[in-house]
């Protein structure tokens, strides 16, 4: 494939930029990252996407109240009305019936609830909020959203939801490899590197927080440098190998991808 015939690359055979979640899908499976970034191939929305993006949004307006009001009832509230704005624009069709909307949203709230039982919101005043980081990093631009983040009595910590269930501890120092870019990026354009890093799992509920230091993100650093120059080889030489594991049953590509081929025969 040339260049000219793949979507997610320029003309001089280069991605334009990169994401914290990108950059995690081409370290779990190249063959991912190509179907997602390269290829753009559009996956179904789910109601897991639909979950997330709804309680990210009503997280972040539940911010911009006068602390007495961020309460459980506000939170559902804005959940209910961030629905009925994601719903219109992003998933008109997820739904087949109103019954079953019904059983996601009550399923939804009650998974929302739990977020008082792992963090006080009164007693919070976040720096920032879906804040959009995009900055270079050597020769290439990285570029995401942080969810939110803040002074503590830990120092400044940045935060990231997620709506699902926490992995087991022992797989989580993972799940913070797309944080520790988002700590680089603040350190690129604040100055300052955080103190902390923390993953709210809002089924469970589970909290993880990890210390951050100056070391880790020279590290990180070099990491991004070291994946960027591998994805550019995959680029050029279209060599997106697959890596198969546990999370390929999960995988949106799991049907079309060569790993599978001769299992279900439907892939090219
Ligand atoms: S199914 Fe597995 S091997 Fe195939 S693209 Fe997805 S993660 Fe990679």
């Amino acid at each position: 494939m040339t260049a000219e015939t793949q979507h997610g690359v320029n003309a001089s055979n280069r991605l334009a930029s990169l994401s914290p979640s990108r950059a995690s899908d081409y370290k779990r499976c190249p063959q991912l990252f190509k179907f997602s970034a390269i290829d753009r191939i559009e996956t179904p929305p789910t109601v897991y996407q639909a979950r997330g993006t709804t309680a990210h949004l009503a997280l972040e307006r539940l911010y911009e109240l006068p602390a007495a009001e961020r309460t459980p009832e506000r939170l559902a509230d804005l959940f209910r009305e961030a629905w009925q704005e994601t719903k219109h624009r992003d998933y008109p069709d997820l739904f087949s019936d109103v019954e079953s909307e019904r059983a996601w949203g009550i399923e939804s709230l009650a998974i929302l609830s739990n977020y008082f039982a792992v963090e006080d919101p009164t007693q919070i005043e976040p720096l920032s909020r879906e804040l959009d980081l995009t900055e270079a990093v050597g020769d290439m631009t990285i570029r995401g959203i942080l969810d939110r983040m803040e002074e503590t009595p830990d120092g400044l910590v940045i935060t990231d939801y997620k709506t699902g269930k926490a992995p087991p501890e022992q797989y989580a120092m993972s799940a913070f490899f797309a944080l520790k870019i988002y700590a680089l990026l603040i350190r690129i354009r604040e100055g300052r590197t955080p103190d902390a890093l923390r993953l709210i799992y809002l089924t469970g509920p589970t909290v993880y927080q990890v210390p951050v230091n100056d070391a880790q993100l020279d590290a990180m650093e070099r990491q991004l440098e070291a994946l960027w120059a591998a994805i550019g080889r995959s680029i050029e030489t279209n060599d997106f190998p697959t890596r198969t594991g546990v999370l390929c049953d999960w995988c949106a590509y799991r049907d079309i991808c060569p790993a599978f081929a001769d299992e279900d025969g439907s892939s090219t």
